[in-house]
């Protein structure tokens, strides 16, 4: 019998009409014959009152005094507040189910409270309940230690749980139920004529998700990829497929894999670029700036390394303490604070010639300076000032026809 794994997010658990089309999804599938793992988020975003932030909020005002070991206790709360009311409603409509929280479902992680990473899933609890034709809800975003310690994955980990159980199960697909229409060539908040994307790779969604597009937790797509199981995003509030995230090879086999050399945009803002200069030839400029942010664990991107000096970017948040560094190492670091990342992302511009040709053309046409590019096989990245975020996006959009998507 084919298997497969719903997620819902917390925005479509959070009232009574998005938790209408939530039964709605799980009872048309269940109609149809398949086994079904559910896998719930906190209901609804921060300031709702059983969200992940909204209990964070609980002892923000104690001085952050609590333990990450008790951090967890408090923040397995939310997932389970929902996956039990959703259990009354199916069991209301006459629909057996059973709730199990990521112990109990057997999600293994090590002990990192707040970051727990997935080491093994034991999956027979969950076989044995479906087996007895119930619909299994697991709670997202949480594990346990192999001493019975109750752990967290990480902001976003709901996603994760999904996949990673759909990998233990062998799902047939892992849906992603959301609040948006699947993938979109960009963010639709920025570029008005954003278009849903039918279907996107493993790596291509990987790309987005790490360069700023929110709809799914890159490691939950890494998972996912390693198993082969492919993930639909789509919205919980139509009736729409969404977005078909697999391998390459697999949409090409399918008939849905578009000759096109860029899929779609995505973008960070809130970058700071850095830039300093070797003066005085020192034979080991680069080291001193590197290990000075490796030891406190500052992320760097964009980097530049040259005889002449280095250039690169950090976050925001780690501006201050970089600037600190470098003046303590002695230097005078070029600072542009207000910088975005912008990432024109496609699995199938590996070797096509004339993208960044694409890119140059229509940001100097909008008369939009590039103060720095990086790219791979998949994605071009070019750093702007966040002031022309909003023209640049939209003119590499258009001169990518990605509205005609
Ligand atoms: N509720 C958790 C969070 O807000 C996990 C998730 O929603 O994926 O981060
Ligand atoms: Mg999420």
């Amino acid at each position: 019998m084919e298997l497969i794994v719903q997620k819902f997010g917390g925005t479509s658990l959070s009232d009574e009409q998005g938790r209408y089309h939530v039964l709605r999804h799980i009872i048309r599938e269940y109609e149809a014959g398949l086994n079904i793992v559910v896998v719930v988020s906190a209901m609804g975003r921060s300031g709702e009152p059983y969200a992940t932030d909204s209990l964070l909020e609980l002892v923000r005002h104690n001085g952050n005094s609590l333990p990450s070991r008790e951090r967890d206790l408090l923040l397995s709360c939310g997932e389970l507040i929902s996956a039990t009311v959703l259990c009354s409603l199916l069991h209301a409509k006459g629909f057996s189910s059973v709730v199990l929280t990521g112990g109990q479902a057997g999600i293994m992680t090590d002990d990192r409270f707040g970051s727990a990473r997935i080491i093994d899933i034991k999956q027979h609890k969950m076989r044995r309940q479906l087996e007895e034709g119930k619909i299994v809800i697991v709670t997202g975003f949480q594990g346990m230690t192999t001493d019975g310690e109750m752990t967290t994955l990480g902001r976003g980990g709901s996603d994760t749980t999904a996949t990673a159980v759909g990998a233990a199960l062998n799902a047939d697909i892992v849906d992603i139920y959301t609040d948006v229409d699947g993938i979109l060539t960009a963010d639709p908040r920025w570029v008005s004529d954003a278009k849903p994307l039918a279907a996107v790779s493993y790596e291509e969604i990987c790309n987005m998700a790490q360069n700023g597009a929110k709809v799914i937790h890159p490691r939950a797509v890494e998972i996912a990829m390693k198993a082969g199981i492919p993930i639909r995003v789509r919205s919980t509030f139509s009736e729409g497929e969404g977005t078909l995230v697999t391998h390459t090879q697999a949409l090409r086999n399918k008939g849905i894999w578009f000759d096109r050399t860029v899929t779609g945009l995505a973008h960070v803002r809130g970058v700071t670029q850095l830039g300093v200069i070797n003066h005085d030839g020192l034979a080991d400029l680069q080291l001193r700036v590197f290990r000075a942010m490796a030891r406190h664990e500052i992320s760097v991107d964009f980097i530049n390394v040259m005889p002449t000096g280095v250039h690169y970017t950090v976050s925001e948040d780690d501006t201050p303490m970089a600037l600190q560094l470098l003046q303590g190492l002695g230097f005078e670091p070029h600072i542009r604070k207000g910088c975005a990342k912008v990432s024109v992302i496609g699995g199938g511009m590996n070797g096509e010639p004339g993208v960044m040709a694409v890119i140059v053309e229509a940001l100097t046409n909008s008369s939009i300076p590039i103060l720095q590019s990086a790219d791979s096989n998949t994605t071009i990245w070019v750093l702007i000032s966040e002031n022309d975020l909003a023209e640049a996006l939209q003119a590499l959009h258009t001169a990518f026809g990605l509205h005609l998507t």
